[in-house]
């Protein structure tokens, strides 16, 4: 079989891409990855820093959902250490853990008049009870309480999860969260820095026979009969041109619009991706600190910041993400607004003014680096609730990652589901048919 033949071709190495590539070569598909940068995970790696491990996106993976089932059916290393308890909110100066209590101990911990807020939760569980799509989760949180501190909780919620503020997410996406998805309830941290999840991936689709090209750019991808056949590629400062049966793309519907070129779709595909392209942003300060700055083992979130959702505190469970001695966090913030434009250094300000609040002892700790991801390399590439869809008008190409997942997911998670989804799509459109060398 030539290097250059391949029954599958995913175009990006992050989150969805790799699941994505990892399915279908333990399928056994002949599977090419292909990633612009030199390293894998995408949004969800990691860089070094004078020896701390910094994430340069998602920083906490879910335990027992998607993404683990994922690993287990390819086999793969799933290295990530629980945080127990995985989150304490900070109320009034307590840091509170709800884990057993759930809602009611969170909100009665906020406020004496929470019990209304509670049926509305309640009535959402029930079947017709979700609010309209237009209610934003602000709004509906504001028909049952006034109360500051609890705005705040939903907001640093929806920040946490969604990487928008509860005015911009849709009340409906956050209650399905809650009420009816896994919700992010037991999570964890990869040791070796996030980028340790897809390394295992990218092992188990070069263990198949598949392959991972790293500063690799997909420049185009060759439409015949209305069928993706391959792509140009950028490799070692040359072009070349792969073939493939079928094509996955991982970054994002609006990009792989481009990479095929518009002539190649309806109109009304080419609105419905322009329309649905709403990145959004968030701040990341990665500080760290020879003293523990917070007790809380995994993440503590907030009730009373201006843009700080939540600080994480990696050391606890992991230390070798630190030198000998140092203790290693992220805080991170979402801006306002959270989708569209904004102003970097004045939101920026917020997050630190935040943290120096509500960390005793920020103004000792060591500053490693600010990240604001926004624009082409976002939280989030498309607003939960206002997803893409996965297929595209080209039968043998299809979408993975957070620009088109199903609705009220989030983050990597969602990234694994949308790979499963479209890798079970495959298998029965394309059987396998090339035979192992
Ligand atoms: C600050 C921050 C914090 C976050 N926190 C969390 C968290 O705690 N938990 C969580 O689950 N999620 C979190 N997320 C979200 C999570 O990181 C993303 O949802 C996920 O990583 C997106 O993965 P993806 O597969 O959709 O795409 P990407 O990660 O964007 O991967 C696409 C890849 O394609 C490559 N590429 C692009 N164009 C080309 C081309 N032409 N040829 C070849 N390669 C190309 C890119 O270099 C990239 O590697 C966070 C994100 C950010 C930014």
């Amino acid at each position: 079989m030539s290097e250059n033949r391949w029954d599958a071709l995913v175009v990006g190495a992050g989150a969805g891409g790799l699941c994505a590539a990892a399915r279908l070569s333990n399928h056994g598909y002949r599977t090419l990855v292909v990633e612009r940068l030199d390293r894998v995970g995408g949004r969800a790696s990691t860089d070094e820093i004078d020896g701390f491990r910094i994430n340069s996106g998602a920083v906490v993976i879910e335990l027992g959902g998607i993404t683990e089932q994922t690993f287990t059916e390819v086999d793969a290393k799933f290295e990530v250490r629980p945080a127990d308890p995985p989150i304490l909110y900070r109320i009034n100066g307590r840091d509170v853990d709800v884990t057993s209590g759930g809602w009611g101990l969170l909100i009665s911990q906020l406020t004496r008049h929470g019990a209304q807020l509670l049926t509305g939760i309640g009535a959402a569980r029930a079947d017709g009870g979700l609010p309209d799509r237009e209610l934003s989760t602000a709004d509906w949180v504001r028909r049952y309480t006034k109360h500051d501190a609890v705005q705040g909780i939903f907001r640093n919620m929806c920040g946490s999860i969604f990487a928008v503020g509860s005015e911009e997410l849709p009340a409906r996406v956050f209650l399905t969260y809650f009420t009816r998805k896994s919700a992010f309830k037991r999570f964890g941290f990869c040791p070796e820095g996030t980028i340790g999840m897809w390394k295992a991936l990218a092992e188990v689709v070069e263990r198949n026979g598949g392959q991972v090209w790293l500063d690799t750019e997909a420049e185009r991808l060759t439409v015949e009969d209305g069928r993706v056949t391959g792509a140009r590629i950028r490799r070692g400062g040359e072009s070349l041109d792969v073939a493939c049966d079928f094509a996955v793309s991982d970054i994002g519907p609006s990009a792989t619009l481009d990479l095929v070129g518009p002539e190649h779709f309806p109109s009304d595909y080419i609105g419905t991706v322009l329309q649905g392209d709403l990145p959004c942003g968030m701040i990341s300060v990665n500080f760290a600190s020879r003293e523990p700055l917070i007790s809380a083992p995994g993440l503590l979130s907030f009730a009373r910041t201006r843009r700080l959702c939540y600080v994480a505190n990696f050391t606890a469970t992991c230390p070798e993400m630190a030198p000998e001695g140092w203790h290693l966090y992220v805080g991170t913030g979402v801006p306002k607004p959270s989708i569209g434009d904004f102003d970097a250094d004045a939101e920026t300000a917020l997050v630190l003014q935040d943290l120096r609040e509500e960390i005793p002892d920020f103004e000792q700790a060591r500053i490693l680096s600010i990240a604001v991801t926004r624009d082409g390399w976002p939280p989030q590439r498309a607003v939960a609730g206002y997803d893409l869809p996965h297929d595209t008008p080209i039968p043998n190409l299809w979408n993975v990652g957070d620009a088109v997942k199903e609705y009220a997911n989030g983050g990597t998670t969602a990234c694994a589901e949308t790979a499963k989804i479209v890798v079970d799509e495959i298998r029965r459109r394309h059987p396998v048919t090339s035979t192992p060398d």
